[in-house]
Order: C-alpha cells, then sequence, then structure tokens
C-alpha cells in the first residue's frame, strides 16, 4: 500500500496569514504546510483520512482522481472543512462516498454541514456522503481498518492503523490500552505541534516519549506549527524519526 501525507500542518497552516518569521518566510517548501491529511492505496481502494481546508489543492498535487471512503478523526474545521470538495468525486466517480468516523464525530459533523445531511436543501449542488459511525475495528472492501483511541485535550478522538501504518494526528496523549493495538508498525504519523506544552497536542519531547514507548520501525511528525523548521528538527531527531513534508510518500506492504 502507499501512503500519502497531503498536509502535514497545524490548524492555521504554515506559513500563517500575516506572520514574517523566519519558518513562515522560509524559502525551503518543506516549511511550507497545508492542513492535515493522508491519503492511503490500498488493494481494497484508495482511503482518504480527514478533509482537510486545503483538500482541492492537495488532490491537483497528487493527482487523485478517486476516493472510495473518508475516514475522519475528529470534527475540528482544520480536518473536516473540506468536506465540500468531496462532490467532485460523486460526479466524477459516479458514487455516493462512504464516511467513518466515533459517534461523537458523526453527530458533530451532520450538525456542522446540516445542509448535506438533512435533505432540507434541495437545489443540488452538496456532496453526497453516507456517513456512518464506528465503535471497533471493520472491513472496508477487505481491508481491517482499526480506530485507535486517543486523547485531544479533554476528549477522546481517533486514530487509525491500517495494515503497519498508523496514524495518530491531535493528540495529547495515547491510553495505555491504544498502545498496545500499536505493536508491529512499519509507519507512526503522529502529532507533534511545537517544542513547548500544549494542552491538545504532544510537543517533540512528548511525541518521541510515545514513539519509544510503541516503538514503530519508522516514525514521523505531522500536526507542525510554525515553530518548527524543517532542517533544524529533522537534524534534531533521532535516526528512525523525520519531520512530514507535504507529499512525503511511503510504500508498504499491504498486510
Ligand atoms: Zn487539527
Ligand atoms: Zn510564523
Ligand atoms: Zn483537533
Amino acid at each position: 500500500m502507499r501512503v500519502i501525507i497531503l498536509g502535514c500542518a497545524t490548524s492555521t497552516g504554515v506559513p500563517i496569514i500575516g506572520c514574517g518569521c523566519s519558518v513562515c518566510t522560509s524559502d525551503n517548501p518543506k516549511n511550507k504546510r497545508t492542513r492535515c491529511s493522508v491519503f492511503i492505496e490500498t488493494q481494497g481502494g484508495k482511503i482518504l483520512i480527514d478533509t482537510s481546508p486545503d483538500l482541492r489543492m492537495q488532490a491537483f498535487r497528487h493527482n487523485i482522481t478517486k476516493i472510495d471512503a473518508v475516514l475522519y478523526t475528529h470534527s475540528h474545521a482544520d480536518h473536516t472543512h473540506g468536506i465540500d470538495e468531496l462532490r467532485t468525486y460523486n460526479f466524477m466517480n459516479k458514487m455516493v462516498i462512504p464516511c467513518f468516523g466515533d459517534p461523537q464525530t458523526v453527530s458533530n459533523i451532520k450538525s456542522n454541514f446540516k445542509y448535506i445531511f438533512d435533505g432540507s436543501y434541495s437545489p443540488g449542488g452538496k456532496p453526497k456522503l453516507e456517513i456512518t459511525s464506528i465503535n471497533g475495528d471493520f472491513d472496508f472492501n477487505g481491508v481491517r481498518i482499526i480506530p485507535i483511541e486517543v486523547q485531544h485535550a479533554d476528549w477522546f478522538i481517533l486514530g487509525y492503523r491500517i495494515g503497519k501504518m498508523a496514524y495518530l494526528t491531535d493528540c495529547s496523549g495515547v491510553p495505555e490500552g491504544s498502545i498496545k493495538r500499536l505493536k508491529g508498525l512499519e509507519l507512526l504519523i503522529i502529532d507533534a505541534l511545537r517544542y513547548k506544552p500544549h494542552p491538545a497536542h504532544l510537543s517533540v519531547d512528548q511525541a518521541i516519549g510515545v514513539i519509544r514507548g510503541i516503538k514503530p520501525k519508522m516514525a514521523v511528525f505531522t500536526h507542525m506549527g510554525h515553530e518548527l523548521e524543517y532542517e533544524k528538527l529533522s537534524n534534531e531527531l533521532p535516526k528512525n524519526i523525520e519531520p512530514a513534508y507535504d507529499g512525503m510518500e511511503f510504500d508498504l506492504d499491504d498486510a
């Protein structure tokens, strides 16, 4: 399977509008980050995790012409506000797109994007989605999807494990029970917002601590803010941990 990091920025994106800091004004393309999302091509289909506000640009960059399913981690704006771009895929692929999330996320998405789901907006121009609450592992077209509960400030949201990769964006802590479900990973993509602690996100040091507990073959940081400069961070990190950049790709075994 192939994993593409479509975006690896925190909620503002990097550069931040109006910010003149050295990262926001850097010429290094690896310091230009769109909002967090990954695209996973598996034997069973093409799976998008979250619909970032930058989905349209991300889809152009990677020529994404098919989305078979969307997995939502949670309902924050930086993970959902590209939802309307799914319309294009309804037209192109002539299919309703199945979307999945935990019960709280599904309920929030249904109320935040009421026009999509309540049947009251008839003139068309809305995405055709079938959103399902999940509360455990499930199969999608023969691909095992394993939701992983993580803490995000004072609520619990989902990361996902598929085969030997796991995606844990937006986490301030990973419960012991979830750590147990993350053994034997080739690739762990994990939140690391900045150097200083934050109530809703792991810091660089905290993320390194979590990675040491999980012991994946390789780990990659995502949801990074403008405090993190790609080259500097890359040089500081242990050799099996790297900062992500938009467009980073991995080829992994399916199982
Ligand atoms: Zn976020
Ligand atoms: Zn900045
Ligand atoms: Zn969030």
